[in-house]
């Protein structure tokens, strides 16, 4: 048996990649439902997302491991495609909501950029490649100049990371960016290669998709559908020792809803055993006997966020929301990063006369502001949004979820980090370590490394598990042989 610690998107993917090849596994989670970042709740009409609110799926594309597992849960009938307003994305500038050019046209036609912006991007094919590492920051400005990094790429960074792209890797964190000039040269004529790419193979662009009860659905349909008994929730891991014969001793605790701990410390044996969990709880486990790995694994920053919830009936609000939402430069000299038009997005998040938002604060450019308390995060928020989207105060619907360490942050030397840890783990057969501290953070890029590393683990124990089918419920806690 394998045995997956960490019940967040990542576990459960490479639970149900493993299971769906006939192979068993058991997830140990140690909060009271599985989906980790992932969760939904319904209050007074509205549907909050307390992490991510969609995701991008790339139908048709071989990475499509998403489309894939959607597929095969049987959920393509509750998926709901974001709203073709979602096209439109807004960025604050000069104290106004102002759309970002979405094609080349619009963008010489818009009066959004300087025309020292445009001549910028003219010349951006003929700027010489770089060889060594970069942060985002020093890639765009060299490449595209400061009014791309202030007004698209730092609100962009802080939208998908929470992060600084002063300090982020360039080749860690927008990878595919970075191949475009790696492989072409320039990121006009890569993009404009891979735009004829798609077309030639008839694939569609990437889609934002969510659920009819919104991302919660994804997680508890994995959970739902693997193996009766195979997630175990209030179970926390405590420790983990490499045992003889290649297996893996580990220890654990079931926890009270408060997550005080409810019993005796239970011994579960695996031949695997996978770390699908944040980096320090993964650097915690595996201390006593990779110290290395643990150490590198501390050293990944993670930027807190507090995600803000607000709804209000919708003659309260002067905006229209037709669009994604926006993003907020640092330089425009307010607190909030952005938020999301949940309710335009997709339909059923609020009632017919009312709007939600999806606001979102902190961050690793502004760490300190969630130090403050609840209610005073509370009135900055709304602060902001009635400076930006004309809503009045107080919201009629607030809620708030706090995260200290939200988003890992791939900064400059994350590619090498994650090398020494790979190599190091590697010592130990039967170890695994896949969760959004490595090889991207998005939903879809979880989904997709779960494929991947489950494809992995059949090659390395093909012998080991040939001829395994599951059929029953696998044996309890305590005694389980892997
Ligand atoms: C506010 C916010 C908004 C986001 N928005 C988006 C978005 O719009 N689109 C998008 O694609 N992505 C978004 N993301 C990113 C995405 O949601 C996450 O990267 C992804 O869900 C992480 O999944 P994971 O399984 O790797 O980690 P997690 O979700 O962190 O799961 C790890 C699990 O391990 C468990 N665990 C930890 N230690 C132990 C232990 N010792 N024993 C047992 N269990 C343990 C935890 O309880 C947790 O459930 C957002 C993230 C945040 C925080």
């Amino acid at each position: 048996m394998i045995v997956i610690i960490g019940g967040g998107i990542s576990g459960l993917s490479i639970a149900w990649f493993l299971q769906s090849k006939g192979i068993p596994v058991r997830v140990l989670e140690s909060r009271e439902q599985p989906g980790g970042t992932i969760q939904t709740s319904f209050q007074q009409n509205y549907c909050v997302e307390h992490g991510p609110n969609s995701t991008l799926q790339k139908p048709g594309h071989p990475d499509d491991a998403l489309g894939r597992l959607i597929h095969d849960l049987g959920l393509e009938s509750r998926l709901q495609v974001a709203n073709d307003l979602a096209a439109r994305r807004y960025v604050l500038r000069d104290g106004t909501l102002k759309p970002l050019p979405a094609s080349p046209p619009a963008f010489f036609l818009s009066s959004f950029f300087s025309w020292q912006a445009k001549r910028q991007l003219l010349l951006e094919p003929f700027r010489p490649r770089s060889t060594t590492e970069e942060s985002i920051a020093t890639f765009v400005r060299r490449r595209l100049g400061p009014e791309f990094l202030n007004y698209v790429v730092e609100p962009f960074v802080s939208g998908v990371y929470a992060g600084d792209p002063e300090q982020l890797s360039v080749q860690a964190a927008v990878a595919r960016i970075y191949a475009l000039e790696r492989d072409h040269g320039s990121l006009l004529r890569g993009a404009w290669h891979q735009g004829r790419l798609l077309k030639g193979a008839g694939l569609p662009k990437g889609r934002m998709i969510s659920f009819d009860q919104g991302m919660g659905v994804l997680p508890t349909t994995i959970a739902q559908k693997l193996a009766p008994g195979t997630v175990r929730t209030r179970f926390k891991v405590m420790s983990l020792t490499p045992a003889p014969q290649g297996h893996w001793q580990i220890y654990g605790v079931q926890t009270m809803q408060e997550g005080r701990v409810a019993g005796k410390t239970e011994k579960i044996v695996a031949k695997a055993v996978i770390l699908a969990v944040p980096a320090p709880a993964a650097a915690q486990l595996l201390a006593p006997f990779a110290a290395a790995a643990a150490h590198t694994l501390q050293a990944i920053p993670y930027a807190p966020l507090a995600s803000v919830a607000l709804g209000y009936q919708r003659s309260r609000v002067g905006h229209p929301l037709d669009g994604f939402g926006f993003l907020v430069p640092r330089l425009e000299k307010v607190a909030l990063l952005g938020a999301l038009f949940s309710s335009t997005l997709f339909p059923n998040r609020a009632a017919a006369d009312q709007v939600l938002l999806t606001a979102f604060i902190g961050g690793a450019t502004q760490p300190t502001i969630l130090e403050r308390t609840d209610k005073a995060l509370i009135q900055q928020v709304e602060s902001d949004l009635a400076r930006c989207v004309q809503s009045a105060r107080p919201a009629d619907f607030v809620y708030l979820t706090r995260y200290t360490a939200a988003i890992p942050q791939y900064t400059m030397g994350h590619l090498d980090r994650v090398q020494r840890i790979d190599a190091e783990v590697a010592r130990f057969p039967g170890l695994y370590l896949r969760a959004n501290w490595r090889d991207g953070v998005s939903v879809a890029d979880c989904v997709r490394n779960g494929e991947r590393l489950a494809e992995q683990i059949v090659t390395d124990h093909a012998a080991f598990f040939a001829g395994t089918v599951v059929k029953s419920p696998l044996s309890e806690p305590g005694g389980d042989k892997g």
